[in-house]
């Protein structure tokens, strides 16, 4: 009966979510990096010109699917636009996680000179205040987003209370499988 219940709520977030960014999700899932990267970078415009939270998000989703692509120089403009609404923003802890996971994918893929420039850009503009690095112990969330089908990162997401995450793509409340 809960499980049923708990079905139903599911398919109702699922219909607010906009099909073209479960679309992109797909895509990023499936390895077809460069119709993702056409879709998150819709998205992402379509976010930030109406002011939109999530705007920085998918603006790094779209750089990440562009060097995933192997198309390395269109993706890097959409990375450092994504992390510099965050910095216009303000919201620090957030530039600090996505800036220090962009710069490791960026080595981790050999593009070191990138990553320097992201790495000498981000020291310029974050304060100098210590930022936790590691997350507290938090739940474990499924790895994708029941509503939209985003890939979750229990250190990504916002917390809403101890057990309930903030999917930042879509916005659904996201718990633990159990
Ligand atoms: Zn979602």
């Amino acid at each position: 009966m809960r499980r049923m219940f708990r079905r139903q709520i599911r398919k109702t977030l699922a219909q607010e979510v906009p099909p073209i960014l479960q679309e992109a999700n797909f895509a990023f899932s499936k390895g077809e990096y460069g119709r993702a990267a056409e879709l998150f970078e819709q998205i992402a415009r379509v976010a930030e010109g109406r002011g939109g939270p999530r705007a920085p998000l998918f603006h790094l989703q779209a750089g990440r699917s562009r060097v995933l692509a192997g198309t390395a120089a269109l993706g890097i403009p959409s990375l450092k636009h994504g992390l510099e609404l965050l910095a216009q923003r303000r919201q620090f802890q957030r530039l600090h996680q996505f800036g220090t996971r962009t710069i490791n994918e960026l080595n981790e893929l050999g593009l070191m000179k990138e990553a320097a420039e992201i790495a000498a850009w981000l020291k310029s503009v974050l304060p100098q205040i210590p930022f936790a690095d590691a997350p507290a112990k938090r739940p474990v969330l499924p790895t994708h987003c029941p509503s939209c089908g985003a890939p979750l990162r229990s250190d990504e997401v916002e917390w809403l209370d101890g057990v309930t995450g903030e999917c930042g793509y879509c916005g659904s409340p996201v718990r633990e499988d159990n």
